[in-house]
């Protein structure tokens, strides 16, 4: 029967040690794709991620590949991010696979995400495939690498596959592997239908796609479908997989990857890691699904034109559908009216949300800065929760703050050990342990505060190691820190998504910087403009803005009339991502100026 000749897998990696090049060198030597169509990361097929060079979606496709054996096996092969912000990409991709070819680069090594994502494959019980990249490097010691992975991961390494998906080595051996050790799928064809569902993407014509692994029954065209948590049922219009373009099929099959679309319009319907079955003869339990994932940072996200909130909302709905780990609720600001305080995985995952929801839904946002979730304990012995600073209950009715904490992973060559902990230590980090993997390279554990580890963080460790660290981390506790509330004023009225939350110590010097900061974004108008950092009712700086010494526009006007068109359009564009904040104009940069440290 046809199950035995199906193998569903997920690359996995560190970032940059060659999944998505070892995906396009798969896809050429099975004739997915022709000569004529390859380009490089072709999985990456969202501009952004071309323009990035990263992955951001997974990408699953079905090739068929003729083995040494005889047979022609039709392979899943999905296409998984490096970056810990799209860990949950990582995890929802593995639960529709038996194995994972686990990518590491031959002069790197073994670095914080390849073992976060080796802990993810051996949570779903996959086997784990591990292939040595970049073996046509000068500096790469495949050797090396290999004792590191069996040392360090603790998985046999003797049959590593050695490859150059650049040079197009070792791809033929992977696949052989792929057909000998990764298990075949089973599933009973003539049970009721059960489908996970592990992503999804609105379509304007076809409604929410739904990417599907089947895992028991059959799924095709007509049958009547129900969505277990949502309860809503639909009639199926197209299945089929994706090759990597889509390719219509008669039916799904449990061991399949593939696609159904359903003309599914109701968008809040759909939920990814919902179980989708027969309406007719549904299954009794539904497969278990996904947690939730808690978001580490919140931001508010505001239209620049209050009219277009309802967009906002829409797209905001939309976007969740293909981004699972994206949160939102409705927000008001003094300062910005109407939006949503939405929640990301860090801040990587915020910037790629902001840039999607303006290019695929045509929107003009201004973002506040990230937070992250504050527990207050208040005096009348409740507890509240804190996502945004400007929500901080006054000081006078609060006990203590908590904010929280990761266990964070560093790996780094043993040189700069003393840099990595000086910068923890600087970050108010707390020492738990230090492990020496091999003669050179070191694991370094701290405990460190959320909020000094999500924004900078990891640039800083970058330049203080020559590029060479590498960061892994998780949410650990909450704990008790001496934190304040700053907020800002501009022109005499305190402008609430500005305030920030810091620690004491740093309360005065983080107040002086912003201020000194916002003093040169804020562009001067025609009357002074006091900027004020203040802690409750104490201001603790002030500066001015001072006003026009001329009238801007007169000067425009005595210039030749294509420069003065310039002029104007150049004010226009600026002013698209201001926001009138009273009478002060408050570009986009200022609301990020709070993220800016030491
Ligand atoms: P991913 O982040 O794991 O998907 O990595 P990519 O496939 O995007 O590759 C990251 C970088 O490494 C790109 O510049 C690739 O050209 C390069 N690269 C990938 N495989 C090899 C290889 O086998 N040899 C060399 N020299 N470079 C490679
Ligand atoms: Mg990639």
């Amino acid at each position: 029967e046809h199950q035995q000749y199906i193998r569903n897998f997920s690359i996995v990696a560190h970032i940059d040690h060659g999944k998505s090049t070892l995906a396009d060198r798969i896809l050429e030597l099975t004739d997915t794709v022709a000569k004529r169509d390859m380009q490089d990361q072709l999985l990456d097929n969202m501009d952004l991620e071309r323009e990035r060079g990263i992955t951001i979606k997974l990408n699953a496709v079905e090739l068929q590949y003729k083995a040494e054996d005889g047979h022609t096996y039709e392979f899943h092969l999905i296409d998984t991010p490096g970056h810990v912000d799209f860990s949950y990409e990582v995890s929802r991709s593995l639960a529709a696979c038996e194995g994972a070819v686990l990518v590491v680069d031959a002069a790197q090594g073994v670095e914080a995400q390849t073992l976060a994502n080796v802990y993810l494959a051996l949570d779903d019980d996959l086997e784990i495939l591990p292939v040595i990249n970049k073996i046509d490097l000068p500096s790469a010691d495949p050797e090396r690498v290999r004792k590191e992975v069996e040392d360090v991961i603790g998985i046999d390494a003797s049959d590593a596959v050695l490859a150059s998906a650049k040079q197009g080595i070792g791809i033929q051996e992977l696949l052989e592997q792929i057909v000998h050790k990764v298990p075949a799928p089973d599933g009973d064809l003539t049970a009721p239908l059960r489908a996970l569902v592990f992503d999804s993407i609105y379509d304007d014509y076809r409604g929410v796609v739904l990417s599907v692994r089947v895992f028991e029954g059959t799924v095709k065209p007509g049958d009547k479908i129900k969505l277990m948590n949502s309860g809503s049922e639909y009639e199926v219009t197209e299945v089929g997989v994706n090759s990597p373009d889509p390719i219509k099929r008669d039916m799904l099959m449990a061991g399949e990857v593939g696609y159904i679309t359903a003309s599914i319009k109701d968008i809040t319907d759909t939920r990814v890691g919902d179980t989708v079955t027969g309406a007719a003869d549904p299954a009794k339990e539904a497969l278990p699904g996904y947690r939730e994932m808690a978001p580490m940072v919140y931001a508010g996200l505001y239209p620049t034109d209050n009219a277009k909130y309802g967009d906002l909302r829409e797209a905001l709905e939309k976007l969740k559908l293909n981004d699972a780990a994206l949160e939102f609720e409705p927000e008001t600001s003094q300062a910005l009216g109407f939006g949503f305080r939405a929640g990301f995985l860090g801040m990587l995952h915020m910037d790629v949300v902001q840039e999607r929801l303006e290019r695929e839904f045509n929107l003009d946002l201004i973002t506040t800065a990230p937070s992250v979730t504050y527990h207050a304990n208040l005096t009348d012995g409740t507890q509240k929760e804190v996502e945004n600073p400007s929500e901080m209950p006054e000081v006078s009715e609060i006990r203590n703050i908590e904010e929280p904490y990761v266990k964070a992973t560093i790996m780094t060559p043993n040189d700069y050990v003393g840099p990595v902990m000086e910068l923890c230590q600087r970050r108010r980090g707390q020492f738990i342990t230090m492990e020496y993997l091999d003669d050179y390279r070191v694991n370094v554990e701290y405990e460190m505060p959320l909020s000094e580890i999500i924004f900078d963080f990891f640039d800083k460790l970058k330049s203080s190691t020559k590029g060479y660290a590498s960061l892994d981390y998780e949410l650990d506790d909450y704990q008790q820190s001496d934190l304040v509330k700053i907020d800002i004023l501009l022109n005499g009225d305190k402008v609430d998504a500005l305030s920030f939350i810091s620690h004491r110590t740093f309360a005065e010097k983080r107040g002086r910087d912003i201020v000194t900061k916002l003093k040169g974004i804020i562009p001067r108008q025609n009357f002074e403009i006091p900027i004020q950092a203040a802690i409750g009712a104490k201001i603790i700086v002030r500066t001015n803005i001072r006003a026009y010494r001329k009238d801007v526009t007169a000067k425009i006007h005595t210039g030749d009339p294509d420069r003065r068109a310039k002029l104007l359009d150049k004010q226009r564009r600026g002013k698209e991502r201001m926001k009138s904040v009273g009478t002060v104009d408050v570009p986009q940069e200022a609301f990020m100026a709070v993220l800016q440290t030491d």
